[in-house]
């Protein structure tokens, strides 16, 4: 079931994944509006609800294995929805597993630092999902569409000599290898808007009051810069999708659609950690049993030596009873 469900998720977030080697022009090779076989939101609401439950399920073991780290990486223009896809998608989760960085303008001290290490400061433990929300892919982005950023960085000369972004590229690439040998699986999300989609997102944040604080007047300048921004991503793309954290190229000028998809895409990775919950050996079963004895002993008068054992046998009868039973029995017990 698990095998065929992971092959189903497979098959999905192929349209999306941009296979290792591939050359990609963003404008060509993919469409902001492509919605897969899923033809109606109300399909896609339900998928949604689903796929955020066993998100949390894979979440918990995740937490509890404490072996492997996920990475999520979200890149977009602005109005794309990254912060909408980080609600959604991890609205079912335990927070205490989940952390947000946001990375903006790096500060003074961030900037005496090589260009990696404000990203490596925020990295998720083992055991944690973190989410980048913009990431160390800014440093091929914006700042390569606005030098003036590169020229901020301090670099040595030799940094500056030659073609700047591929080696960023090639280090990006060594530093996610390191990262996801040693247990850290990078989920990299790119979405994808189109510019007519934008154009209508931003006049909705100017016509609805409530919407209004969301807008900058920076993101219009950026979008003077549409081109440019779809030739570095192009390039991003090409460049940084590997084996080990390949780019997927989220739809994303249907918000709902954009969500499911980075949700199957996020699954897809955890379905193939596949997370266990730890077992314990033999030896510490037998203590653990000893305990709960001694814990037994310990009930007063009239209590049941094991009120939770009671309570889950209590419930076990009455499912068997039927359902009119059952649910009667269920209510009034205690504890629920
Ligand atoms: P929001 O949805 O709230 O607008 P945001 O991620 O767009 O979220 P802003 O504060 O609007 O946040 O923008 C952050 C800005 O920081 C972006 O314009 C981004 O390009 C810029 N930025 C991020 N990393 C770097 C970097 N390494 N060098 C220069 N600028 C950067
Ligand atoms: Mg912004």
């Amino acid at each position: 079931m698990a095998d065929k469900r992971q092959k189903r998720l497979a098959e999905g977030i192929e349209p999306f994944l941009v296979k290792a080697g591939s050359e990609v022009t963003l404008s060509k090779d993919f469409d902001p509006r492509f919605k897969a076989g899923v033809k109606k939101k109300k399909d896609g609401v339900r998928l949604l609800a689903e796929g955020k439950e066993r998100l949390a399920e894979y979440q918990a073991r995740l937490a509890a294995q404490d072996t492997w780290g996920v990475l999520i990486v979200l890149q977009a223009l602005d109005a794309a929805g990254k912060d909408g896809t980080i609600r959604h998608v991890m609205s079912g989760v335990n927070p205490q597993g989940v952390k947000v960085n946001g990375f903006k303008v790096p500060s003074a001290e961030e900037l005496g630092h090589d260009f990696l290490w404000r990203y490596a400061q925020r990295l998720p433990a083992r055991g944690e999902i973190g989410i980048f929300n913009r990431s160390h892919y800014e440093e091929v982005l914006v700042v390569r569409v606005h030098p003036e950023n590169l020229d901020r960085q301090q670099l040595p000369e030799a940094a500056k000599q030659g073609d700047v972004w591929k080696r960023r590229y090639r280090e990006i690439n060594d530093w996610e290898r390191y990262l996801s040998g040693n247990g850290l699986r990078i989920v990299k999300l790119f979405l994808n808007l189109s510019k007519e989609e934008q154009r209508t997102r931003f006049l909705r944040r100017l016509d609805l009051p409530d919407h209004n604080w969301k807008f900058s007047a920076g993101d219009v300048k950026e979008r003077a810069h549409w081109d440019e921004y779809q030739k570095v991503f192009s390039e991003m793309l090409t460049h940084t999708s590997t084996e080990w954290a390949p780019w997927y190229v989220i739809p994303a000028d249907r918000k709902w659609f954009g969500r499911i998809a980075s949700l199957a895409v996020i699954g897809h990775a955890l379905m193939e950690i596949d997370p266990q919950f730890p077992t314990v050996s033999r030896a510490r079963r037998q203590e653990l049993l000893e305990i709960k004895e001694s814990l037994e002993e310990q009930a007063p008068k009239g209590a049941a030596a094991d009120p939770f054992e009671a309570e889950e046998e209590r419930k076990r009868k009455a499912r068997k009873a039927g359902p009119n039973h059952g649910d009667q029995a269920v209510a009034a017990g205690p504890g629920d």
